[in-house]
């Protein structure tokens, strides 16, 4: 997705490494348009059903557990998520188109 760079405010790449105006780096992931985005994904996932005990667990996400990476064109996060029943660890990826 085109974002607003944090800094600079031009339109640039969700995924960019750099601002190619201003040189600031990974701008996608301090976006507010991007957080947006994501906070939107998350309320539109579906229960996810846990591996371990078939537990259908409604994914939080919470903000403090989101890691962004980017690379390659692409912008995604990972986050984990505990199975409520049993407490088995479960990652999730959500890309950023
Ligand atoms: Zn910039
Ligand atoms: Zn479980």
């Amino acid at each position: 997705m085109l974002i607003g760079c944090p800094e600079c405010n031009m339109r640039i790449s969700s995924a960019a490494a750099r601002c190619p105006h201003c040189d600031f780096p990974e701008p996608g992931t301090k976006s507010p348009e991007v957080i947006k985005a994501i906070e939107i994904k998350k309320k539109n996932q579906k229960p996810v059903e846990c591996t371990n005990c078939g537990f259908k667990n409604k994914p939080d996400f919470p903000r403090s557990q989101w890691m962004f990476h980017v690379g390659e064109g692409v912008l995604y996060i990972e986050t984990y998520e505990e199975c409520k029943k049993c407490g088995d660890t479960h990652i999730y990826t959500i890309h950023i188109e």
